[in-house]
């Protein structure tokens, strides 16, 4: 049968076309994921569900679907998670197994950017994936970077510190680190990883 060259490219890349993006929550994964969405419309990055409320600016489906906390647990009963964490001990984080499994299936260049629990239960229920650990160039820096956020309470700030120290740890469980220097380099880094070929911003976007 005769495949696009897209899907060509995912299926030679190997890993089943499936990517992991995990690491501290303050590494920046959230920066990179966004580059991603704005530069490689060639990847396919699944929109997870959560009961978090959207941040200024977040667009329910684009960002996250937005969901109560009776309609997540509704989905968790009907099986729709691949995945799904309480993430910081607070809010709820889901990833919908149909149309990920449906843009695997299209031979998409699909790509997870989820928490270090959530990358654990995809190893399990799905091993031929390629897993990839964001890494900050240091512990300060991440330290910065999280204070400089400014959208979280200090309260907050300190939880996701002690989150993020433990998952720093978690590094050797993954096929391949990836440092978050700059986000671009990073990006392409990680595209060059998903089989794809890095370049510019489209002018459009
Ligand atoms: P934020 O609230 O800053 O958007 O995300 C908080 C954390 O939730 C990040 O570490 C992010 O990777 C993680 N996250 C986002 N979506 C999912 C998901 O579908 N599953 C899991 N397990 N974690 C997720």
């Amino acid at each position: 049968m005769e495949h696009a060259q897209g899907q060509r490219a995912a299926t030679e890349a190997g890993h089943g076309g499936l990517t992991v993006l995990a690491g501290p929550t303050a590494v920046g994964k959230g920066t990179v994921s966004t580059y991603i969405r704005d530069t490689y419309p060639e990847v396919w990055l699944s929109v997870s569900a959560t009961t978090r409320a959207p941040r200024e600016g977040e667009v329910d489906g684009v960002h996250y679907y937005f969901v109560g906390p009776t309609e997540f647990e509704r989905l968790v009963a009907e099986g729709a998670f691949l995945e799904w964490a309480v993430v910081h001990g607070q809010n709820r984080y889901g990833t919908l197994r149909r149309t990920v499994q449906e843009a695997i299936a299209a031979g998409k260049h699909v790509l997870l950017e989820i928490d270090l629990q959530g990358a654990r239960q995809v190893k399990a229920a799905m091993p031929d994936a390629q897993f990839v650990f964001l890494a900050p160039p240091s512990w300060d820096e991440m330290v910065r970077r999280l204070r400089g956020r400014g959208t979280e309470t200090a309260e907050e700030q300190q939880r996701r510190l002690e989150t993020a120290k433990i998952e720093l740890a978690a590094e050797p469980e993954f096929d391949v680190t990836v440092v978050n220097d700059d986000v671009k380099r990073a990006a392409d880094e990680l595209v060059s990883l998903m089989g794809l070929t890095p370049h510019a911003r489209p002018a459009s976007r």
